[in-house]
């Protein structure tokens, strides 16, 4: 966006988008989408589009990485250079080294690493195209890849954000909405074990309104853990139905 526009939510409560205070942006998933991984799915979340795959349970490289008593979990999360509007580097920046940390501790707490020592996964996140809240889509899409490679979960791991825009609070902030309004509140939780991964706060909000942009984020996310175990049904059951045949 060039300029600045005069008001990000008007009178009536309607963002610049269409949407409503509470609303989601539209959300598409999709699992096993590259044959070549172990797990993989796709995530378009908004104009977000990513692209998850994973490898493993397999042996570490560098074997000195390994763990005698778990699995460990690496996370790489990347920006495709087109995937913003001026061309990004395709060399990791400080950013995406800090949303890969982020993202592997989001995800961490829902792997049974203590199945598999001494080997490790590797989930790798492509971001194709970004528009905001793109660390919490990966985090959604980056759990249904594990899953789709079979490995045990507590439970799905999924993320949604909130913030402020102007004195409202409002869910799923796409990217405008993220630079220039007040706060931003990613939440990532595992909706059936009532447990919160991942807690971040980017801006200033009063206790009230970080009370109720987490509220928010996490009605978020449970809509998406519907879509989520909706993608995991949809790929499963036609497997089984071809087996069946
Ligand atoms: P998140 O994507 O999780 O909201 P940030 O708040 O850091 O993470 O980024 C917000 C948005 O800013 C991104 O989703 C993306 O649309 C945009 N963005 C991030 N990095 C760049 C970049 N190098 N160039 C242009 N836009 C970027």
């Amino acid at each position: 966006m060039s300029e600045k526009p005069e008001k990000l939510i008007d009178k009536k409560g309607i963002r610049l988008d269409g949407r409503k205070a509470d609303e989601l942006r539209p959300v598409k998933l999709e699992v096993g989408v590259i044959p070549n991984a172990d797990g993989s799915a796709y995530i378009e979340h908004g104009k977000n589009k990513i692209l998850v795959g994973v490898f493993g349970p397999r042996e570490m490289h560098p074997k000195h990485l390994s763990q005698t008593d778990r699995m460990v979990l690496r996370c790489r999360y990347h920006m495709a250079p087109f995937s913003v509007q001026e061309r990004k580097s395709p060399a990791p920046s400080r950013r995406e080294v800090e949303l890969s940390k982020v993202i592997r501790e989001a995800l961490e707490p829902s792997v049974f690493t203590d199945l598999y020592p001494r080997s490790g996964i590797d989930v790798f996140i492509e971001v194709l195209q970004a528009d905001g809240g793109t660390r919490c889509a990966s985090i959604t899409a980056a759990s249904l890849a594990i899953a789709d490679a079979g490995i045990p979960l507590r439970d799905l791991v999924v993320a949604c954000a909130a913030g402020k825009i102007e004195d409202t609070v409002v869910l799923d902030l796409y990217d405008a909405e993220d630079k220039l309004g007040a706060a931003d509140v990613p939440v990532a939780i595992m909706p059936n074990l009532n447990a919160v991964t991942l807690l971040q706060m980017d801006g200033i909000l009063t206790p009230d309104e970080f009370e109720t942009a987490v509220s928010m984020a996490m009605e978020g996310c449970k809509k998406i853990y519907a879509m989520q175990k909706e993608a995991l049904r949809t790929k499963y059951m036609t497997v089984k139905e071809e087996a069946e045949e």
